[in-house]
């Protein structure tokens, strides 16, 4: 997708410090973070939103958890707890229309978020 900030995150054109890459999922520390750890889970395949999503992208979406397991163990969150968020849509604050899951932790969260 030509223009599409986590597309070009994704191959290489624009920097980002990555701290895990498969074949389907890119995770990069977010350049503004609001947590001591904060990542961004990104599918490499281009989906503006959840709402983009289909049947066949059922097992993409599910590795999203084992990541997000990985992550948290390598960040040691596992018994202080994180939060793996997804924004969909700019009325629910996405900003960048690549879908992403944000990986926060290390610090204590509040419910409901604002
Ligand atoms: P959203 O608001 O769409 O849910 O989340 C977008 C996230 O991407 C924000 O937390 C923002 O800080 C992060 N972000 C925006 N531009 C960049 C960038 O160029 N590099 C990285 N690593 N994160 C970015
Ligand atoms: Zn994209």
């Amino acid at each position: 997708m030509e223009n599409c900030l986590f597309c070009k995150i994704v191959n290489g054109e624009i920097d980002s410090e990555t701290v895990y890459n498969d074949d389907n999922l890119i995770a990069i520390k977010d350049v503004n973070p609001q947590a001591p750890t904060h990542l961004l889970i990104i599918p490499k395949k281009h989906f503006a939103t959840l709402m983009d999503i289909e049947d066949s992208d059922k097992e993409l979406m599910g590795s999203v958890c084992t990541v997000a397991k990985f992550l948290a163990e390598e960040n040691n969150l596992e018994t202080s707890g994180f939060r793996l968020v997804l924004n969909c849509g700019s009325g629910a604050g996405q900003s960048v229309f690549h879908i992403h899951f944000h990986l926060l932790g290390g610090r204590p969260m509040k419910w409901p978020p604002g």
